[in-house]
């Protein structure tokens, strides 16, 4: 118990450099010694206080003492037939479990990070749906998901996608902290154009980071081409509707000149049609924009994934637009951490 006390009060990893800097001088160490805990923890990825030479003795002995570094408790590891997807479940301080996702694709290694326990947003698709909101992650929460495997594997994670578990920007702030710490070029150093977050379209979040200015991709889960269709799928439409958020992502155009990508998850006779594929184009206009379409992957449900013969004629039919279309074929359907099935039933 006075484990799980300590871990709760005071995890080092999620900490940014002024906060390392002044947790120094607040121990009577020079500002510097916070820099350097910095770089040990993101940048040489340290596993434990004792083996950061670079500090004083003292040092490491008070942090020894009344810190933790992992804000994560690694549980398992489940391997997909294929071996090039692999599921990661851990444990919160708080004894709530996530998972994470993890994608080998030629050079690319890619990791789905999730940013919240269960999710509030309700769409009617989703295993994550099915858990309810339990609560949100902390930057530690979201960074140690990503230290920790790649401390497990023998590659380094090239690519951080916001797609597991969560709504993130139900949980903005934590998530963008995460995102700065991986992009921080004395630490992680991934740029930011390897950095994805996705949301369902919360839309004064969305002109808060086009505000920002913040560099990280932007996807936002359309689903849909009109509004009727979206509030029987994502509820949360009616508070955020789809002529709003289309208005959003113009907005974030302007201000960034940066591309959005919209994924649209393809089921059979919900959006799947060719004059769902006309609505859609009609619907993005002349936004500039990519769109993802993700071949639905099957849960417990009423939602069925379209014949291939339908997706690929829903496809040419979009390919006949101004956007630039792609298709996700998920990967590691078969342990259940395709998009969209990720949720922790077990106990
Ligand atoms: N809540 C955020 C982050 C999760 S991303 C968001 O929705 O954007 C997960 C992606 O998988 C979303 O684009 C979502 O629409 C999609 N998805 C959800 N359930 C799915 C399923 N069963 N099959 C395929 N994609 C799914």
């Amino acid at each position: 118990m006075s484990e799980i006390i300590k871990r709760k009060n005071s995890q080092i990893i999620g900490m940014n450099l002024t906060e390392l800097e002044d947790l120094s001088e607040e121990f009577s160490q020079s500002r510097f010694r916070g820099k350097q805990l910095f770089n040990s923890v993101y940048k040489q990825r340290t596993d434990s206080f004792n083996n950061i030479n670079t500090l004083p003795i003292v040092f490491r002995d008070i942090l020894l003492e009344k810190f933790v570094l992992h804000p994560l408790l690694f549980i398992k590891k489940t391997g997909s037939d294929s071996e090039l997807t692999q599921k990661y479940l851990f444990q919160l301080s708080t004894q709530e479990k996530i998972e994470s996702v993890l994608m080998y694709e030629e050079k690319r290694v890619t990791l789905c990070v999730s940013t919240q326990v269960g999710c509030a947003v309700d769409c009617k698709f989703c295993a994550t749906a099915k858990m309810g909101f339990i609560k949100n992650l902390t930057a530690g929460e979201i960074i140690d998901q990503y230290l920790i495997i790649n401390n497990s594997i023998d590659k380094e994670i090239t690519n951080i996608v916001f797609m597991g578990m969560g709504e993130p920007f139900l949980n903005y702030q934590q998530v963008i902290n995460a995102a700065m710490l991986f992009n921080h070029k004395d630490g992680i150093n991934l740029s930011s154009q390897r950095i994805t977050i996705s949301t369902v379209g919360i839309i004064p979040k969305i002109n808060q980071y086009s505000e920002e200015g913040h560099k990280y991709k932007l996807a936002i889960s359309l689903n849909s081409n009109h509004q009727k269709q979206r509030v029987q799928i994502m509820p949360i439409s009616k508070t955020h509707s789809i002529n709003d958020l289309i208005k959003a992502v113009w907005h974030h155009y302007k201000k960034t000149k940066r591309l959005v990508t919209f994924e649209y998850v393809l089921m059979e006779n919900v959006n799947d049609s060719i004059a769902d594929a006309k609505r859609l184009i009609n619907l993005i206009g002349d936004l500039p924009c990519k769109v993802n379409v993700i071949p639905y992957n099957e849960i417990d449900g009423p939602f069925k994934r379209p014949s291939e013969e339908k997706i690929n004629k829903f496809v040419n039919q979009i390919n006949n637009s101004n956007f630039i279309v792609t298709v996700r074929w998920s990967k590691g359907t078969d342990i259940n951490s395709g998009c969209g099935q990720l949720a922790v039933l077990e106990s």
